[in-house]
């Protein structure tokens, strides 16, 4: 299993001045044991300026979505070897915000995760049920559904990661319950059985969904819980701090 991840997804924030964040959080983690990895994941007018920013520390910088093409004809479009270029070392795919907001298909978002590991990037691959799907008792069959689509066995042995963002949880305060995610952490790891084979065992498996200094620790000890993706909690280094020192 790799060591736990606490990544954080800027959004659309970020300007200049917010660097000095990155930089606060990468001073205040020379104390931190390596056996957590911490990255942050701005918009992409910041990773290169990040990327120097944090050099030397233990923050990795990662991309907020790519292109699954490697150049070409795609206006407002970033290529995964053009992260890597700029310095990210991960990316997010299949955010629940790209989903709903740029049509999405699972098909789509595992081609993105397949141009990740084309260009040596980390892809953090997210799945979750929206709530009208969990209230209709489906979330454990929509997420194994995302699973089959978004992770190719072509994934199989690279470093890849995997979010469960449960859409209802995003930026809403609201989470499930410890028992709710182990329900679906347990799901997703017996789907990544079936779509990787023996290498699914090792990928971790991310909770992601209004995490904040208060609720993290009880959620970074659930089973089958290798991490967390932070959204709005993840722009303050006081509060990101809070978060990957409860794990
Ligand atoms: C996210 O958008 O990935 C996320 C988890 O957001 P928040 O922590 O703000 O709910």
């Amino acid at each position: 299993m790799t060591s736990p991840l606490i990544a954080g997804n800027w959004k659309m924030n970020g300007v200049s001045a917010d660097l000095a964040e990155a930089m606060a959080l990468a001073e205040a983690l020379e104390s931190q044991p390596a056996s957590v990895r911490v990255a942050l994941c701005p918009p992409a007018t910041l990773i290169e300026r990040m990327s120097r920013a944090v050099m030397g520390s233990a923050v990795l910088v990662g991309g907020e979505d790519c292109h699954a093409q490697i150049t070409g004809a795609f206006t407002g479009d970033i290529s995964a070897e053009m992260l890597a270029d700029a310095g990210a070392k991960l990316v997010i795919v299949g955010h629940s915000e790209r989903r709903a907001g740029h049509g999405e298909t699972d098909s789509i978002v595992a081609a993105k995760a397949l141009a990740a590991v084309r260009a040596g990037l980390e892809p953090i691959i997210c799945v979750g049920e929206t709530l009208a799907e969990r209230e209709a008792g489906r979330a454990l069959a929509v997420v194994a559904v995302q699973i089959a689509g978004s992770v190719p066995a072509a994934l199989g042995g690279a470093a890849v990661t995997v979010a469960y963002e449960p859409v209802w949880a995003i930026g809403t305060g609201l989470t499930p319950t410890i028992a709710q995610i182990e329900e679906v952490h347990r799901a997703i790891r017996a789907s990544l059985g079936q779509a990787l084979g023996e290498a699914g065992a090792a990928v971790a498996i991310l909770y992601g969904g209004s995490v904040k200094p208060s609720n993290a620790s009880e959620i970074l000890k659930a089973a089958e819980v290798g991490g967390a993706l932070v959204g709005g909690a993840s722009l303050k280094a006081a509060d990101f701090l809070q978060i990957v020192r409860a794990i």
